[in-house]
């Protein structure tokens, strides 16, 4: 089997859309216009959290410079540590937090740069396919869950390898399942049996992010089902950013949003994203939409 092992051949794989190339020239003239911006929109005190999918071999350097450049004006934290922090209501400067979706092998390649930068990031992982080899499985849920080639997956000696490196490990469901499409019957399932497993395998889990990671593909029979096991938190894919607040919220109530970075991007893109998303009162909103 050919695993997946550069960037470069995924983007052969999607092919380049007309409508691609028009959104890249409309973020390069986007980034060059809120250049002068940035400095100011980096400064404000907050906690953003940053997510990836994977650290391809073409993109190893793209993370070591972002986090470069974001490291002249922020903390990194952890992701218990960023989660305290927005439930204080007390935040005094900028902050930063990394998180990983998916579990791909690539991600012990995420982690070693993470080090370098002293950060510790959360890795959210789908127990069902950690330590799987089999060629047929991983293709199928490439190709039905994520819409990739086949990528290879940590097993459970890579899964503590991240953990002796001082990153955290949480859940984001036992097989990626669409939330919002899923049985309550079977909710149990996803949620509940990843939740164990982790707990055994790794003696934590908290921490929680729900596949695909819009209001869409998420409900309330789920967000109690996260919150009845054991997980205090939960994480999505809604962009923003968490600012002070003299109202402190309840960890049951908020939700975690995360801005989505893709490493292949031009550096520009996806600082002009960040900033825009920290400035923008649109996505300030941490609790769950009713
Ligand atoms: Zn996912």
């Amino acid at each position: 089997m050919n695993y997946l092992q550069n960037y470069r051949d995924l983007k052969r794989a999607r092919g380049v859309t007309l409508r691609s190339r028009f959104r890249h020239l409309l973020l390069d003239v986007l980034a060059h216009q809120s250049r002068s911006s940035l400095d100011e929109r980096f400064d404000t005190p907050r906690v953003q959290f940053i997510y990836i999918h994977h650290v391809f071999r073409d993109e190893e350097e793209s993370l070591r410079t972002l986090l470069t450049k974001l490291s002249e004006k922020h903390t990194f934290i952890s992701h218990t540590d960023a989660w305290t922090k927005v439930l204080s209501g007390k935040i005094d400067k900028p902050y930063m937090s990394f998180s990983s979706d998916d579990g791909f092998l690539n991600n012990r390649r995420a982690a070693a740069i993470f080090n370098e930068f002293n950060a510790s990031a959360c890795f959210f992982i789908c127990p069902s396919m950690i330590g799987v080899k089999d060629p047929n499985v991983i293709s199928r849920f490439c190709k039905d869950k994520l819409h990739i080639p086949p990528v290879e997956f940590m097993d459970w000696d890579d899964i503590h390898h991240l953990q002796r490196d001082g990153h955290e490990i949480g859940s984001h469901t036992l097989s990626h399942v669409n939330i919002a499409d899923t049985a309550i019957s079977a909710l149990d399932e996803e949620i509940g049996t990843a939740f164990t497993t982790i707990k055994e395998r790794c003696g934590e889990g908290q921490h929680f992010a729900f596949p695909y990671g819009r209001h869409v593909h998420f409900n309330a029979a789920a967000r109690e089902c996260i919150f009845r096991f054991g997980h205090t938190s939960c994480s999505s894919a809604e962009r923003g950013c968490h600012l002070s607040n003299d109202h402190p919220i309840g960890a049951n109530d908020l939700l975690i949003r995360r801005d989505h970075v893709v490493l292949d991007w031009p550096i520009e893109h996806n600082l002009y994203f960040l900033a825009r998303n920290a400035a923008d009162k649109r996505f300030q909103q941490s609790h769950f939409r009713d």
